[in-house]
C-alpha cells in the first residue's frame, strides 16, 4: 500500500481525498488543526516542524506522496502562512523521505484566483521565502483594505514555486512528481456561507465562470490529486491542472 500524508485532511477537497485514497487501499497520514492522526497548526514554524515529526514518526519513515490541501481564505496574514509557507515546509520537510520512494510524488491545491489580480509585493516576497515579510505585506493589505487579495496572491506564490521548484534539484531528479491542482469553485465548508447567499454566490459566479457542470464537489478536485500522485503518474511534472469547468479558458480566452 501507499503511504500518503494528506494536509488540511479533516475538511473539504482533503477530507475527500483521504476516503478516496483509503478505498483504493493507501494508507493515509493525515494532517489538520484537528480530528487527525498528526494535528499541527500550519501558520506558525513550531506547528511545521511538529507537523514533519509527527508525519515521519507516524509513517515510520516511509512517505510515498504528499499532498497539501491545507488552507483558507481569510483575507488575513494567516492565509498567507498557511497557504504558502506551511504548504512548502511540509513539502520541503519531507522530501528527504520522499526520494527514498519507489514513486514518490506531491502536488498542492492552488486556486483559479491565482491567475487574476493579485499583489506583487507579496507574491515577491512570498517567492524569496521571506515569510517576515510576507505577514508584514500581507498585514498592511489587511489593515489597508485590500486582504481580499493575499489569498489570490498566496495562490499564484505557490504555483509559481511549484514551477520553479518541480524541475530544481532534488525534484524531478529524484523522481519525484511536483503540481498543483488549481479548483474553481468547489462546494466545501469554506465556500458554502458564501454559496448560500444569493447575492455573494452571483459574485463568485461572475468572478469565475463555471461553463463545464456548474460548481464542483471535492471529489472533483480530489480525483485529480489522486491520480497525479498516483505511481501511475510517471511524467507529469511542474503542472498547474485547472479543475476548475472551464473558468481558465473563459477567463484567459485562447492562447498559444
Ligand atoms: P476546508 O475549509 O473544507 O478545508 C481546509 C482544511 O484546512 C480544514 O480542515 C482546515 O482545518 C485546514 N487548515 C486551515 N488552517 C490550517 C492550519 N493553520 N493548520 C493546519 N490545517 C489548517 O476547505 P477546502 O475547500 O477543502 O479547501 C482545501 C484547499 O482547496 C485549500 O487550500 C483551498 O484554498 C483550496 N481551494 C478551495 C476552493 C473552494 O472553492 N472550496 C477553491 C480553490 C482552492
Amino acid at each position: 500500500a501507499r503511504r500518503v500524508v494528506v494536509s488540511g485532511a479533516a475538511s473539504g477537497i482533503g477530507a475527500s481525498l483521504t476516503r478516496m485514497l483509503q478505498e483504493q487501499g493507501d494508507e493515509v497520514v493525515g494532517v489538520d488543526l484537528h480530528g487527525t492522526a498528526v494535528c499541527a497548526d500550519l501558520s506558525t514554524e513550531e506547528g511545521r516542524a511538529g507537523a514533519v515529526a509527527g508525519v515521519l514518526e507516524a509513517a515510520g519513515g516511509r512517505v510515498d506522496a504528499v499532498v497539501a490541501c491545507a488552507g483558507l481564505s481569510v483575507p488575513e496574514p494567516t492565509a498567507v502562512r498557511v497557504n504558502l509557507f506551511g504548504a512548502v515546509a511540509l513539502l520541503e520537510g519531507l522530501r528527504p523521505a520522499l526520494a527514498e520512494a519507489g514513486a514518490p510524488r506531491a502536488a498542492v491545491v492552488g486556486s483559479i484566483t491565482g491567475t487574476g489580480v493579485v499583489d506583487e509585493q507579496l507574491v515577491s516576497a512570498c517567492l524569496a521565502g521571506d515569510e517576515t515579510a510576507a505577514t508584514a505585506r500581507a498585514r498592511q493589505m489587511t489593515d489597508g483594505g485590500s486582504g481580499g487579495l493575499i489569498y489570490p496572491s498566496s495562490k499564484s506564490a505557490l504555483a509559481q514555486w511549484v514551477r520553479a521548484r518541480s524541475v530544481a534539484p532534488g525534484w524531478a531528479g529524484e523522481g519525484i512528481a511536483l503540481n498543483v491542482v488549481a479548483p474553481g469553485v468547489v462546494r466545501t465548508p469554506m465556500t458554502e456561507a458564501l454559496l448560500d447567499d444569493e447575492r455573494m454566490r452571483a459574485a463568485m459566479d461572475e468572478a469565475v465562470p463555471m461553463p463545464l457542470n456548474g460548481h464542483a464537489g471535492p471529489d472533483a478536485v480530489a480525483g485529480a490529486l489522486r491520480w497525479l500522485v498516483s505511481a501511475e503518474n510517471t511524467h507529469v511534472t511542474g503542472q498547474v491542472l485547472y479543475v476548475d469547468g472551464g473558468a481558465e479558458a473563459t477567463l484567459r480566452g485562447p492562447g498559444r
